[in-house]
């Protein structure tokens, strides 16, 4: 069966000294791609790196919301930059995170926008955080309506919350938690998420998805996400997959 995994932080230590394995049995697996999205500086410049190394992974650079008071001229310079690298295929992930507030809300705020407006120059789509914060995320994407598309990486909020980002262009994007048995909102949104703008990933190594809750999460349990939300959709893993393939490339088009 093919697999996808459109959201895996592969530059995490926790897969140090073990990738080029980890690799080799995807592509002998049928994995067909990972999107390595990045949160710092730090880690854009490893994201490029593993890009350069292994032909399924392709990179996103951005500065998480985590992240925010970190970001300067410097910063925006260096991605405007890495946009144009052939294996960067979208701004990410950026947003705002209002439940841990590890940088002010303000600066979460600038610094999401500052990097929409770097997406829209370099027109590529966006990979977007979002934790207790969608009222604030939502007015902001709708200002590049239009102009900016993206995926709303790790859903977590309502189904009526995600008709309105559908509406804005976004895709909606679901991982572990959607596994879990106390899962209320999740399989209702699964449920309603049009076909064609569905994605599935695991945000390795967080959100380790239900049989191997606890363990560090990896790509390959992406399976168990797929099995969930093709089950919600009431058609087979497979064909789900391939589905996910196409809306992937359809958003990420330097794919
Ligand atoms: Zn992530």
């Amino acid at each position: 069966m093919k697999l996808i995994d459109t959201h895996a932080h592969m530059d995490d230590e926790k897969y140090e000294g073990k990738l080029d394995s980890m690799i080799k049995n995807y592509v002998e697996e049928g994995m067909v791609l990972i999107i390595n999205p990045s949160y710092d500086k730090a880690s854009c410049e490893r994201t490029i790196v593993l890009t350069e190394k292994y032909p399924m992974i392709y990179g996103a650079i951005g500065m998480h919301p985590h992240d925010a008071k970190d970001a300067d001229e410097e910063f925006f310079s260096y991605i405007i930059e890495k946009t144009r690298n052939e294996k960067i295929v979208a701004v990410g992930e950026i947003g705002l995170d209002y439940y841990y507030d590890y940088s002010p809300r303000d600066v979460q705020k600038a610094v999401f926008k500052r990097q929409m407006e770097i997406a829209q120059d370099a027109n590529l789509p966006v990979i977007i955080h979002c934790r207790d914060s969608h009222h604030d995320t939502y007015e902001l994407l709708k200002t590049f309506k239009g102009k900016v598309k993206g995926v709303m990486h790790s859903y977590s909020g309502s189904w009526e919350m995600a008709k309105l980002y559908l509406d804005l262009g976004y895709y909606i994007s679901f991982s572990g938690p959607i596994t879990f048995k106390n899962s209320r909102k999740l399989p209702e949104v699964a449920a309603n998420v049009p076909l064609d703008r569905i994605m599935i990933e695991t945000d390795s190594p967080y959100l380790t998805p239900v049989p191997f809750r606890g363990k560090t999460n990896e790509p390959a349990y992406v399976q168990y996400v797929a099995q969930r939300v093709a089950q919600l959709k009431g058609i087979s893993s497979e064909e789900l997959v391939i589905k996910v393939i196409e809306n992937t490339k359809a958003l990420f088009t330097k794919i």
